[in-house]
């Protein structure tokens, strides 16, 4: 059978495929598009918090009405279910709807020219050569670069067998809104006003959250743990906050699936192969927090692609750039899940996760504290010696991971001495 030379074949029409499609179609490449389920299935069904910066940043128009809402809207971080808490204001943090964002960037990748084709299966890849069962005929394609954007228990092209580490089992529901009132005085009795963002965290211990906000007549609830700690998984927190709150009604949308929390690949883009997303572990680890980053990294690769850059290039740029961040925040998040309730409660109380310091966290970003902050953070930590001295080597490890990230080496043959030096530095966090 001869194959269809083109640029790019993504396999997998999640937020990172689509995105990776749209911006590559969007820049004159060649597209393909292959999805195992239906194009209106594909990726994710639910409702993600996302930061506006990274529409911006990539040149996509930030999500409208219908697909994004409560943009900065305050965002109540509760040390358990209170009363210690940090409130982050002047942040971009929006709640995104992802099917209508998903059919956004497949809409502007078919119009830039990309095939998409849908219901695929047996889809098979050597180097660049695809080829996949459609309907009841095969094709096959040759590609300059094949992107694995197929999630998490995908093709793992680049992945193979590589642990992606532990696991966020989260879930998201939007919920019939049965009393108003009710819920009104439940938010009241949290100090925080009904149209903001109440999120209690270490809700079941260790990493985990549970997230409620009030919206368009509805209840949307978010909860994420990792169960490999011992914790009830997300959709469990989920159900028993629902069943225990009267004003909560029946699911009306959602879903659940775990987030991969583990540091990314480290190497996303060799020979003819590149991973985008899930697949390569391109999570913001300390939420769980996928979309944004894989928005990035789409952007970037239509960048590198379009100047002529191989798939190698495009990895070490990103690695330079976005992944020395990711790894930094694996640390943190090691640490997070570590803290006791009373640790978690003084930070909040003593300035030590100071509001910078999460509303950086909260969109993305590397925090700049002010000097005030600063000096705050370093008296509060001076008043809990016994979490100084587990928080101050993981700084350290947060910097040095960052600053090996931008000594990413030129040629693929420094790569196994890069990754020991990276395994290193994490010393055994996962
Ligand atoms: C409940 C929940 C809440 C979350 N909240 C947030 C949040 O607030 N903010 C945030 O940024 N992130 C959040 N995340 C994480 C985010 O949703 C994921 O990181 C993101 O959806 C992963 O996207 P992806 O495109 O990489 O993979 P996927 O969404 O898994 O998409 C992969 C696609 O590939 C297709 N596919 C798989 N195998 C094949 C194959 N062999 N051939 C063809 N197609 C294939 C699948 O059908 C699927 O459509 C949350 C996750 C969950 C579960």
């Amino acid at each position: 059978m001869s194959a269809e030379q083109v640029d790019l074949v993504i396999v997998g029409l999640g937020t990172a495929g689509a995105a990776a499609a749209a911006l590559c179609a969007e820049r004159g490449l060649r597209v393909v598009g292959i999805e195992r389920r239906s194009l209106g299935e594909s990726g994710a069904r639910w409702v993600n918090g996302v930061p506006r910066w990274v529409f911006a940043h990539c040149g996509l128009a930030s999500p409208g009405p219908g697909e994004g809402h409560a943009c900065g809207v305050p965002f109540h971080m509760l040390a358990q279910r209170g009363p210690e808490r940090s409130v982050i204001t002047g942040h971009d943090l929006m709640e995104v709807e992802m099917p209508a964002l998903t059919q956004r960037l497949l809409s502007k990748a078919e119009r830039h020219g990309a095939l998409l084709l849908d219901q695929a299966s047996e889809v098979k890849v050597q180097g660049g050569d695809v080829q996949a069962l459609v309907g009841t005929s095969t094709s096959r394609w040759q590609a300059k670069v094949v992107v694995d954007a197929s999630g998490l228990k995908g093709l793992k092209l680049l992945r193979g067998q590589q642990d992606p580490g532990p696991l966020c089992a989260a879930a998201q529901q939007k919920r019939a809104l049965l009393d108003p009132q009710a819920a009104a005085a439940f938010f009241a009795a949290h100090g925080v006003p009904s149209d903001q963002t109440l999120c209690f965290t270490g809700v079941a211990g260790g990493y985990s959250i549970l997230n409620v906000q009030l919206h368009g007549g509805k209840v949307s609830i978010l909860a994420g743990s990792v169960p490999a700690l011992g914790h009830p998984s997300g959709l469990k927190i989920l159900e028993a906050f629902a069943a225990e709150q009267p004003w909560i009604g029946e699911q009306l949308d959602g879903g659940a699936r775990v987030v991969p929390l583990g540091a990314p690949l480290a190497c996303i883009g060799q020979g003819q192969q590149v991973a985008l997303g899930d697949a390569a572990g391109m999570v913001f680890s300390a939420h769980g927090s996928g979309i944004g980053q894989q928005l990035l990294a789409a952007h970037l690769l239509a960048q590198s692609l379009s100047e002529g850059q191989s798939a190698w290039q495009f990895n070490r740029r990103w690695q330079r750039e976005r992944a020395g961040s990711l790894c930094a925040m694996v640390a943190f998040r090691a640490l997070s899940q570590s803290l006791s309730e009373e640790e978690l409660r003084a930070m909040m109380s003593s300035g030590v996760m100071g509001e910078s310091l999460s509303r950086a966290t909260l969109v993305q970003q590397d925090p700049v504290p002010s000097a005030s902050e600063a000096i705050t953070a370093v008296q509060g930590l001076a008043r809990m010696p016994s979490l100084a001295k587990r928080m101050v080597p993981v700084l350290a490890r947060m910097q040095a991971l960052k600053a090996h990230h931008k000594r990413y080496p030129k040629e693929p043959a420094g790569l196994p001495r890069w990754e020991r030096q990276r395994r290193a530095l994490f010393g055994g966090i996962t």
